[in-house]
């Protein structure tokens, strides 16, 4: 490490600093570009426009920077986990959590109004929205497919499943699906009258009232590592909304080649793994003695999932 103090830049008065130079160069973790954008649903996209650390010593990823930062809680008490890679895999094992809040990231994102809604939820991001007061909504909305119209599910009161379009489909079922689209495209209609009414002179804060929730809105999002790991968790999961997930697939996407050693050990800690409660392990411990492995539960729900489970584990 060369430090160096930068006599020269100080004028009487001002503040003297000491700078250190890098001992390797330096590499742009998102390789020279100012924009990596994956299209999603029919208008909207994820663009990564941002990262910190941006620059990483030649040769490595921004894994370092968690490490890094680790490194200093830990000290010379990492000796035992201070290959890097056992390090990372130790702090998300354990839930470690404050060295990826070191990284961060900044999105450029257009989804449907209905999916910004589930987004903002997660509230530890920072996010700057268009405006619909300052300026006139663009006309763009989101429209699936006759194929991709979702029956609602029997088993999951939020979500919806089957597809209405399937190799046996009645025609009655077309026609729904047909109908459904139909439904949105006449929402759409509202859009000329939105126009109208604001070149007539109503506010375009009021006008907007009148446009449906699958219209396109834009923001910037800028969340650390250890919050987007947790948005994907949750976004990734089946049990989230197709078109959400669509999002969260193309943020992973974006990130995994910067931080591949982070995004492979959530994968293995959380993502595929599977949390098993303090009953669950009673159930399989009884199924090991030979039992029949039921879960203790008077409710009905906890029994399915365990259920679940079981098969998801080969059991
Ligand atoms: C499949 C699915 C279905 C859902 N259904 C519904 C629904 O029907 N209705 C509904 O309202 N929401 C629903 N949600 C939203 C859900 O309840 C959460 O608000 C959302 O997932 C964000 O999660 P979070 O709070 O962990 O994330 P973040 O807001 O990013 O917070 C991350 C963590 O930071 C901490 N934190 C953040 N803010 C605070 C705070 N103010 N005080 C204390 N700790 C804080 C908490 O530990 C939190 O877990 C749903 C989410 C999913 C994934």
């Amino acid at each position: 490490m060369r430090v160096e103090a930068a006599e020269a830049a100080a004028s009487p008065g001002s503040p003297r600093w000491n700078e250190v130079r890098p001992e390797t160069a330096l590499a742009d973790v998102m390789g020279g570009v100012s924009r990596r954008e994956i299209r999603c649903l029919d208008h909207g996209f994820v663009a990564l426009v941002d990262a910190m650390p941006r620059l990483v010593p030649q040769g490595q990823t921004a894994d370092a920077a968690i490490v890094q930062a680790a490194r200093v809680s830990y000290g010379q008490g990492t000796k035992k986990v201070n290959e890097d890679k056992g390090l990372i895999r130790y702090l998300l094992r354990h839930r470690h959590t404050t060295p990826f809040e070191m990284v961060e990231f900044k999105f450029h994102v257009a989804m449907p109004i209905f999916i910004a809604r589930q987004w903002i939820r997660h509230r530890t991001a920072n996010v700057n929205e268009y405006s619909g007061r300052y300026s006139v909504m663009p006309d763009r909305f989101y429209r699936p497919t006759v194929e991709q119209v979702r029956r609602q599910s029997r088993s999951n009161r939020q979500g919806g499943d089957e597809l209405f379009v399937h190799a046996g489909a009645t025609e009655a079922e077309l026609k729904t699906a047909e109908a459904f689209v139909k439904f949105l495209e006449d929402s759409e209609a509202m859009y000329q009258r939105y126009l109208s009414l604001t070149e007539q002179g109503v506010s375009r804060e009021m006008a907007r009232m009148g446009l449906p929730v699958s219209l396109y809105t834009e923001w910037y999002w800028k969340c650390d590592l250890h919050n987007i790991l947790r948005f994907l968790s949750l976004r990734m999961d089946a049990h989230a909304q197709e078109e959400i997930r669509v999002y969260a697939r193309a943020m992973h996407d974006l990130i995994q080649p910067i931080v591949p050693v982070t995004v492979e050990a959530w994968k293995d800690y959380e993502l595929e793994s599977v949390r098993l409660s303090r009953l669950e392990i009673e159930a399989l411990r009884d199924a090991a003695r030979g039992g029949a492995g039921d879960l203790a539960s008077e409710n009905a729900r906890e029994r399915e999932e365990w259920i679940a489970k079981r098969r998801s584990l080969g059991l």
